[in-house]
């Protein structure tokens, strides 16, 4: 993974989001549009908590699933079991540092947010 980690925990939500969008095959112009929406809610959002920045890349990551459940289905599909028909799920849930994508079904710890 050559990710930066920028200053700005906006731009490192965003770079980390997309580039699973990216390694999941679905950064189309929806899905990117989707995570430019939760990208700018989320801009807005610290701005009024700043202590919130821990919490940022989930939150955005987490945004962006729900986005794309309503559009293009589920994602990220679990690249963990065989049957990879079921999504993964954003690990502490409602954001948190350290935010890690987990198949509840296998109860694993798949890849970091951005490390898809
Ligand atoms: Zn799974």
């Amino acid at each position: 993974m050559a990710i930066v980690a920028f200053d700005d925990p906006v731009m490192t939500a965003r770079a980390l989001v997309l580039h699973d969008l990216h390694a999941t095959g679905v950064a189309d112009a929806d899905a990117v549009s989707v995570l430019e929406d939760a990208v700018a809610q989320r801009a807005w959002w610290l701005e009024q908590w700043p202590d919130g920045r821990p919490f940022l890349t989930g939150l955005v990551a987490q945004d962006v699933q729900d986005g794309l459940l309503e559009s293009a289905g589920r994602w990220p599909l679990c690249s963990a079991c065989e049957d990879s028909t079921h999504a993964l799920y954003v690990d502490p849930d409602l954001g948190g540092p350290d935010p890690h994508w987990v198949c509840e079904e296998a109860g694993l710890v798949v890849a970091r947010v951005g490390g898809l």
